[in-house]
This record gives structure tokens, C-alpha cells and sequence, in this order.
């Protein structure tokens, strides 16, 4: 048999395939990565719009408490419709193509039903097809298969993880994808006027930013892209591409030099709970937040105070529309004896503003910067916590765009 060719993935967001019109341009962007030699696996999502209207549709129809199952079965058919479409487009641009459901490569994933992990893509079908002449694969994003021969989808934005996870799979050379900005930037550009596209971005880089509020890739693509160290472009449908467009996400190693922070992200909505006056004693920790992580509660900073007379106050960041849940999760604790407090205290009017970079693992003295720039503006910051390579503050919804432009400033971020 004939050496495989390269492989390349291309991944297509929802508004690079919202209407027939930029299918053609997709199909036209795919046949150029064909003339090139590249055998192509292109993943689609659904046409933009089409997912969020089928998950009204079974929220109408199967109410709050809907079957899991169902609900994959009906939310994964929009990427079903732009596979088939896209594949007779490329046919009809005398491109051998066909498209693929998750269930039929097949993307065998946990039975998590809505948040499923994908665990194995066996290649066999794809390489006898390639082999024999096929092109272009086109799969059909999001979606995959359970244990249980049922159909599985991956969360919102799960095309993104589809895609990395056939790159690792097929071993291809790159996974470009495509959306309707041109690249990663420094921070938003609705907040900064300053921002720039960045042209790398290290991999643990574009995890912290994708998980605190960056919302270009699916957190759990750049996991997978990270674990498996899968080349990451991404870059925009709308204009015409160079072959070194858009912002490529790649090991550190790869990356000369770079800011000691590589950007500031934020999120707007978020929410801050204190029990005031709780135990200062083994187990009071578990008794608060194992309650609220079973009732789905996404707690991500804690704050505990310096206790006095054996009492301490507890601080604790979490998504504004998950409080009433939280309240109530703390309140039936107390009920239930297993916790004791004085107040409870919700805050709903704060946001989440964070700078990331590799470089503070080498240079001192970033955090001090930060809060003296913030300071500056005069913004009080209500919560920090750090990591190796981020440090988050909690402040005042109200200030969360000055912050942002503060902190894009004192780091200079608007140059290279
Ligand atoms: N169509 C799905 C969503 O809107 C998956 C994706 O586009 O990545 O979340
Ligand atoms: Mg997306």
C-alpha cells in the first residue's frame, strides 16, 4: 500500500456554516487544503442558532427534567444536517467527500449523556477510505456514541474537542479552527481597544484563559490538544488565509519570546457568598462545600478568615445564577445540624478579571503590579487567588471593564 497522505483537520464554527452561502466558501477554503495534497477530516458544527433552538425544543417538550438521552439524540442532529450539506457541496465541486456521524467512525464516548468524554476513535474506516480515494471526511461535530449504543454529545461547544480529538487521533498535522474571529487576542476587543492578536499562545496559556471566561475554544479541546500535543490554529472564515494566519496554540517550547503575561480575561457575571461566623474546626470545610458540590454548585474561590474565639468567616466565588441554589444547599445543611452560621451573605454584583502568562513563573513582583494598577483606579479588590501562572481578583462588576484596560496597559500588552 501507497504511504498515507499528511492529514490535516479543519474545524468549522457555527457561523462559518450558517447558511448555504458560506458552506460554498467552506467547501472552496477545504479544496484548497486538497490541492495541497492534504488528506482533510473537517468537522462541522451546526448551523448558527440551530443548537440553542433545539434545546428549546426539548425544554418545551420534555420540560425541566427531560430524559438526557433524548435530548442528545435531538440537540446532535444540527451538525447531522451540515455534514450532509457540506459533503454535497464538495462533491459537487469534484471533490471525493461523504460525511460521517459521530456514531458511524465510531467516536465511542462515555455515557455521560451531554457531557460526554470522548475515550477512543478508531481510525480503521477512515484509512481504508482515504486509501481508496476519499478526500475529505467530513464529521459531524459534538457527538459520539455511549457503551450503550446511544447517541452521546459533548456540551456546548464540543466541536471544538471532536476536532482535536481526530487530530490526535489521525496523527494530523495541524487542526485549524476556523470561527468567526481572526485569532486569540491579548483580551476582548469590545473591552480594550487596544488588544492584539497574539500569533502564539502556549498551551497552558490558552487552558487558563479558555477557563476563566475566553470563550474562542472549548476548555476541554485545549486539554486534549495539550495532553496530546496537537498543533492549534485558530483563525478566521471570513478572509482570505495565509499559511501562517490566525493565532497558533503550541507548546511553550515553540515560542521564543514572549510577555511575561500573555492576557488578561474576565468574567462578567459572577456572584460571592459569606457564612459569617462558621466553626474554626476539622470538617467544617467538607460540611460547606461538599453540600454545594452535590447540588451542582460551581464554587471556584475560597476564602477562609483568620479565626477569632473559634469562629471564622467563609468567602466563596461562584456563577451568579447558581446562588439561590448555593442558598439553599447551605441553608438545609444548617437545618440538618451539620453546619452552624450567623449570616449569610450574597453579593451578585461582581466580576472576575484575571492576568495569565508562563513568564510569572520565572519573574517576580507581577502580582504586586496588578494590584498597584488596579489600585491606581482606585478598584478594591474583594478576592485574590493565584497559580503558578494566573492571579485572579474578585472586584465590582461596575469597574470590570477599567480593570481589564488597566491591566492590558500596565503590562503593555498592546505590544509584541
Ligand atoms: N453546536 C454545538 C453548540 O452550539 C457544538 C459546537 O458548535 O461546538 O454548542
Ligand atoms: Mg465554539
Amino acid at each position: 500500500m501507497a504511504p498515507a497522505n499528511k492529514r490535516l483537520v479543519m474545524k468549522f464554527g457555527g457561523t462559518s456554516v450558517a447558511n448555504l452561502d458560506r458552506i460554498r466558501r467552506v467547501a472552496k477554503r477545504v479544496g484548497v487544503e486538497v490541492a495541497k495534497g492534504y488528506d482533510v477530516i473537517v468537522v462541522v458544527s451546526a448551523m448558527s442558532g440551530k443548537t440553542n433552538e433545539l434545546v428549546g425544543w426539548v425544554g418545551e417538550a420534555g420540560g425541566a427534567l427531560h430524559d438526557a438521552r433524548e435530548y442528545d439524540a435531538v440537540v446532535s442532529s444540527g451538525e447531522n444536517v451540515t455534514a450532509g450539506l457540506l459533503s454535497l457541496v464538495l462533491q459537487s465541486n469534484g471533490i471525493d467527500a461523504r460525511s460521517w456521524q459521530g456514531w458511524q467512525v465510531p467516536v465511542m464516548t462515555t455515557s455521560a449523556h451531554s457531557s460526554a468524554r470522548i475515550e477512543d476513535i478508531p481510525t480503521a474506516n477512515f484509512d481504508t477510505k482515504f486509501a481508496g480515494g476519499m478526500k475529505v471526511a467530513v464529521v459531524a461535530g459534538f457527538q459520539g456514541i455511549s457503551p450503550e449504543g446511544r447517541i452521546t454529545t459533548l456540551g456546548r461547544g464540543g466541536s471544538d474537542t471532536t476536532a482535536v480529538a481526530f487530530a490526535a487521533a489521525f496523527e494530523a498535522e495541524r487542526c485549524d479552527i476556523y470561527t468567526d474571529v481572526d485569532g486569540v487576542y491579548t483580551t476582548d476587543p469590545r473591552v480594550s481597544s487596544k488588544a492584539r492578536k497574539l500569533d502564539r499562545i502556549a498551551f497552558e496559556e490558552m487552558l487558563e484563559l479558555a477557563s476563566l471566561g475566553a470563550k474562542v475554544l472549548q476548555t476541554r479541546s485545549v486539554e486534549l490538544a495539550m495532553r496530546y500535543k496537537v498543533k492549534l490554529r485558530v483563525l478566521s472564515s471570513f478572509e482570505e488565509q495565509s499559511d501562517n494566519a490566525g493565532t497558533l496554540v503550541c507548546d511553550e517550547e515553540d515560542i521564543m519570546e514572549s510577555n511575561v503575561v500573555a492576557g488578561v480575561a474576565f468574567v462578567r457575571d459572577e456572584a460571592k457568598m459569606t457564612l459569617i461566623s462558621v466553626a474554626d474546626r476539622p470538617g467544617v470545610s467538607a460540611a460547606i462545600f461538599g453540600p454545594l458540590a452535590e447540588a451542582g454548585v460551581n464554587v471556584d474561590m475560597i476564602v477562609q478568615n483568620i479565626a477569632e474565639d473559634g469562629r471564622t468567616d467563609m468567602t466563596f466565588s461562584l456563577p451568579v445564577d447558581q446562588v439561590e441554589r448555593a442558598e439553599s444547599a447551605v441553608r438545609d445543611a444548617m437545618a440538618r445540624e451539620e453546619i452552624n452560621f450567623h449570616d449569610l451573605i450574597a453579593d451578585r454584583d461582581v466580576s472576575k478579571v484575571s492576568v495569565v502568562g508562563i513568564g510569572m513563573r520565572s519573574h517576580a513582583g507581577v502580582a504586586a503590579r496588578m494590584f498597584a494598577a488596579l489600585s491606581a483606579e482606585g478598584i478594591n479588590i474583594k478576592v485574590i487567588t493565584t497559580s503558578e501562572i494566573k492571579i485572579s481578583v474578585l472586584i465590582d462588576r461596575k469597574y470590570m471593564e477599567l480593570a481589564v484596560q488597566a491591566l492590558h496597559d500596565v503590562f503593555e500588552l498592546e505590544k509584541a
